[in-house]
């Protein structure tokens, strides 16, 4: 049950510990605020920027997710197209990390603080 907690606030972009404040400043593909996180939840004020520099740990998640994303791609193209050069893959893989880039960048995010903060039910204090 606590996966699936966490899975409702990455999928949500919610608060990880309440699941009601919004988690980013605008939305996913919103170039203005792209990746912006709040300072803090607006419902049960936790801190996000947990210390300083807490979201460059977020770069391993992003890792993984670009890399999760190539080989999905690369299996998309031996599925649907299989006599595709090697170049028309490696276009492929470059042409869909920068369409998902905001995508996988916000999600880095959001999945990497809900490494260090659970879901508590009726916390609504400071
Ligand atoms: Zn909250």
């Amino acid at each position: 049950m606590t996966f699936l907690k966490k899975l409702y606030s990455i999928l949500k972009f919610k608060c990880p510990r309440c699941h009601e404040g919004d988690f980013l400043e605008g939305k996913v593909y919103q170039f203005s605020k792209m990746g912006k996180v709040k300072k803090k939840c607006s419902h049960c004020n936790l801190k996000y920027e947990i210390e300083t520099g807490f979201f460059y740990g977020a770069m391993y998640v992003s890792y993984a997710l670009g890399v999760a994303l190539g080989i999905s791609v690369w299996v998309l193209q031996l599925l649907f197209l299989p006599d595709a050069s090697p170049m028309t893959l490696f276009l492929a893989i470059v042409l869909s990390v920068i369409l998902f880039y905001p995508l996988l960048y916000s999600l880095s995010k959001i999945i990497w603080i809900n490494f260090f903060v659970s879901y508590k039910k009726s916390n609504t204090s400071k």
